[in-house]
């Protein structure tokens, strides 16, 4: 190491206050700059680079050949920018080393989802939820006894931890052995439970639909994967589709919005001024046990008439015969909602009546959101979202009618990303680790 006598002499005088420790400290902080920077904006010259972040071109040059020999950044195709004088060559996101992996633990199903760092998705699989029927035996285990988990919830069905979680842990086996195959690091793993996180402690608080209070979520599924698997984060399926969504809609301006899961239970992630707000206990969004019908239905949370008692996917459910296909939770979720739309089509007169009222009471419980939140826009998710066709065109009337002031309208809107919201949001979320603290990727051997 070469230093010039001034510089040591200020590092003598300053050795107290610029240590090593902060050194690496900042150019971990220029390095993140950087790679967030071409992850927002996209691919773009040193010389752009320099100018946009005020870092100096030898700092700039300096910092991309550390990103470059990380595989997170490529250089090469000549930025397109600009007609005169010598082209300067494209800094940009490399798709080809880093990766990151959300899964959904969905009531009706698990979603995963393998996205780059440059947002492609090179991975996705979605699985019935598997669960236990009265008087079943799972597998040899007994179906009441699993850890945290006693109760029967819908149509006698039960969710032992135990069976989920060796399920979730088969889907993310499966996803890493694509990635390693595609020769991808997976900077880290999210999972996205139907509710409440303990952060702290990687565990599900509640999770009503599937019968489970505090079930270590993080700890079982760590077991499972081995010692040698990425870390492991939680967090909630309706916040992470929120954060999924909401790029789509700020590059119209949109910063404030509420997403709304659509499933047995109905749960709302809330951005303000573009920022995911948790709330202080991270309990942000259970808006599905808002109370609305005081001599309503008892819901599966033990209040009366709660909201996802009368708009939860199993209200749809409820109108159908009862050996249905779309009523088996065998099915792939999506052949569920397929039969359900053949159904609609042939004017069935208890679905038609049960979409009307599920208008109705949709903009009771959004109304309420409107007058707290007053958010920009409203995303209809899960079930809704597949639905948006049908729901989104009369609920934005219904709303527009109730309008308290002009300027408070809500733009009503189908979520763009299907089932696999909260999947590629938790990717998405893993892999702001490595945007974070670019130095957690390990370097790439030249070529590969
Ligand atoms: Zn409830």
């Amino acid at each position: 190491m070469t230093s010039s006598p001034s510089s040591s002499r200020e590092a003598e005088r300053g050795s107290r206050r610029a240590s090593p420790v902060g050194h690496a400290a900042m150019r971990s902080a220029n390095l993140s700059l950087l790679l967030r920077h071409l992850h927002s904006r996209g691919g773009r010259s040193r010389a752009t680079l320099s100018q946009e972040t005020g870092l100096s071109k030898a700092s700039v040059t300096s910092l991309v050949q550390d990103l470059v020999e990380r595989g997170l950044v490529q250089e090469g195709q000549v930025e397109r920018r600009g007609t005169v004088g010598r082209p300067g060559t494209e800094v940009r996101i490399d798709p080809l080393h880093v990766a990151g992996i959300g899964l959904e633990l969905n009531v009706d199903y698990l979603a995963v989802c393998l996205r780059d760092l440059a947002g492609e998705v090179r991975f996705t699989s979605s699985i019935p939820m598997p669960y236990v029927a009265d008087g079943e035996p799972a597998d040899g285990e007994p179906a009441r006894t699993a850890d945290g988990c006693s109760a029967r919830v819908a149509d006698g069905r039960s969710y032992p931890p135990g069976l989920v979680l060796d399920r979730v842990a088969e889907l993310l086996d499966e996803s890493l052995a694509v990635a390693a195959e595609a020769g991808l690091w997976v900077a880290g793993i999210t999972i996205a439970p139907p509710g409440p996180i303990d952060y702290d402690g990687a565990s599900v608080r509640l999770a009503s639909n599937l019968g489970w209070a505090d079930v270590p979520l993080g700890e079982e599924l760590a077991a499972r994967l081995g010692p040698e698997h990425p870390p492991l984060a939680l967090e909630n399926d309706a916040k992470l589709s929120a954060l999924a969504e909401a790029p789509r809609l700020a590059r119209r301006g949109i910063t404030d919005l509420v997403y709304l899961t659509g499933d047995m239970g109905v749960g709302a992630g809330i951005i303000a001024e573009g920022r995911l707000i948790r709330g202080w206990s991270g309990f942000s969004g259970e808006v599905g046990h808002i109370g609305l019908d005081p001599a309503g239905e008892r819901c599966r949370c033990g209040r009366r008439g709660c909201w996802e008692t009368m708009v939860g996917f199993d209200t749809v459910l409820a109108v159908l015969e009862k050996d249905d296909p779309a009523r088996s939770g065998r099915l792939p979720m999506l052949e569920r909602l397929a039969r359900i739309r053949e159904l609609l089509e042939a004017d069935d007169p208890r679905l038609h009546d049960r979409f009307t009222a599920l208008v109705e009471d949709l903009v009771r419980g959004v109304g309420v959101l409107v007058d707290v939140l007053n958010p920009q826009a409203i995303v209809l998710g899960g079930y809704f979202g597949h639905f948006a066709d049908l729901l989104v065109a009369p609920v934005q009337t219904a709303l527009d009618e109730r309008l308290l002031a002009a300027d408070g309208r809500v733009e009503v809107s189908g979520s763009v990303l299907g089932l696999e919201a909260a999947a590629a949001g938790g990717a998405a979320v893993a892999l702001e680790r490595v945007l974070e603290d670019p130095l957690l990727a390990p370097a790439v051997t030249p070529g590969a």
